[in-house]
């Protein structure tokens, strides 16, 4: 061995680290298991004062190193202990096997609180997991499919769930619904539609800047009364569906606001109406093999134009030479888009105009319909011309959540759907939670 290896074993006899490596071989000195496992937690104002093996994994005895505890709820300094009960808690993998701290934690009585558990430095208040189990566990899924991260972390997602909620609130900023002008208001379905969440996007900076179960009028005042009334009046556009409940409560509070509506429901509406049509043309459709043909065109019709193959553009002619009713409603649906896709507001409110003309002449009942409805619409589709604003600038966002919906489908309630959107959707950036040797 030579002398700066010698010089570094001797430092770590005397109980101190080094940033120095062992690159000569030679013994390394023996180390408390309390002192390696301290190490290796690597969490600030704990002391370890006992390990040992149970069934499944590894259990250490933990301890703040703060003699005077403090309320976990409000971090008062509180002498009054009430009493003292153990409690577990569940930390990273320690070479793949389970780890887990345990404690005698003190209940104490706090003036403002009440009886109450102290402050831990190694978790929430209320948490049976450690920080650092926690932020990787979120971390995990902000990209990963739920099973990868209950298999990784060994805990059910409902859990996760619960996890990503205190997480979230943890690393929210102060004021989420800071200088908002212009944003994008849209509902998401969960539970194979059954509930829905209203969710607010700020189309500045693309992020869910607020979200709450449901979607009637009520739910987004709620949205309008958490902003205040001096913020609503700085609302410059605000981006909605066609629905008269989201409409009334913008209309209601958003006052030197436009309220747009979205291109995308626009559109869908000439979607549906075309879907409707192709199902009744299929149905008065006796003979088997046109009829087979004709349900076979649904991707044609809806597929962009520009986008279609030689083979489906085949398609589409046969529909044109067959069944002029539907290719009919293949064009409004085409037109409308084409209007949409204007930059004029002016000549965009002419031509939606002979659109709406044309759709309730038609004779397609389903495109009449779209049609007295655009025209109720009017001056809100104009608004998009004018402004290009739709919750589809936000479109990654939107799929995003989407993709988070079905994802979430173990999650029970909205709660825990509401944190994953913001975990993954406010700009909350992770990452896996990793110390280094430390001798404090
Ligand atoms: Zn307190």
């Amino acid at each position: 061995m030579d002398g700066d290896g010698r010089v570094e074993l001797e430092r770590a006899r005397e109980g101190g680290y080094h940033s120095g490596s062992y690159t000569n071989y030679g013994a390394l000195p023996p180390m408390r298991a309390t002192t390696l496992l301290k190490t290796v937690l690597g969490i600030k104002f704990t002391h370890v004062t006992g390990v040992a093996f149970s069934a499944d994994g590894i259990i250490c005895d933990v301890a703040p190193s703060t003699s005077v505890p403090r309320c976990g709820s409000c971090c008062l300094k509180v002498d009054d202990i009430y009493d003292r009960r153990e409690r577990l808690w569940r930390h990273l993998d320690l070479g793949g096997m389970k780890m887990e701290l345990r404690y005698e934690i003190r209940r104490v009585e706090c003036p403002r609180c009440g009886v109450t558990t102290e402050l831990v430095p190694w978790a929430r208040h209320c948490s049976t997991f450690t920080d650092a189990f926690e932020q990787t566990t979120a971390f995990l899924a902000q990209t990963c499919a739920q099973t990868v991260v209950a298999e990784m972390m060994r805990v059910a997602w409902r859990t996760v769930g619960a996890i990503i909620r205190r997480v979230v609130d943890r690393l929210a900023p102060v004021d989420r619904l800071a200088g908002l002008t212009q944003i994008g208001i849209d509902e998401l379905s969960y539970r194979k539609h059954h509930e829905y969440v209203t969710i607010v996007v700020d189309h500045m900076t693309g992020k869910v800047v607020w979200a709450h179960p449901g979607k009637n009028a009520e739910t987004l005042g709620k949205f309008f009364t958490a902003l205040g009334k001096e913020r609503c009046a700085l609302l410059k556009a605000v981006t909605i569906d066609m629905s008269a409940a989201y409409r009334a409560a913008a209309e209601e509070h958003a006052i030197n606001a436009d309220i747009i509506f979205d291109r995308f429901h626009v559109q869908k509406l000439a979607h549906d109406a075309l879907d409707e049509v192709r199902r009744a043309e299929v149905r008065a459709i006796v003979e088997p093999e046109e009829r087979s043909a004709l349900k076979r065109t649904r991707f044609v019709l809806h597929k962009n134009p520009w986008n279609l193959t030689a083979i489906e553009e085949g398609k589409l002619i046969d529909v044109q030479r067959t069944n002029y009713t539907l290719y009919r409603a293949y064009l409004l649906k085409e037109s409308l888009a084409a209007i949409l896709d204007r930059h004029q507001p002016n000549v965009a409110r002419k031509k939606l105009d002979e659109w709406i003309s044309w759709a309730t002449h038609s004779g397609i009942a389903p495109f009449a319909k779209v049609g007295r409805t655009i025209g109720r619409h009017l001056d809100g589709i104009v608004a998009y011309i004018a402004s290009g604003l739709s919750n589809g600038r936000s479109e990654g966002i939107n799929g995003k959540a989407r993709t988070l919906t079905r994802r979430s489908y173990g999650f029970h309630d909205s709660s825990s759907l509401i944190g994953m959107l913001f975990l993954c959707c406010s700009g909350i950036t992770l990452s896996p939670a990793r110390t280094v040797p430390c001798t404090h």
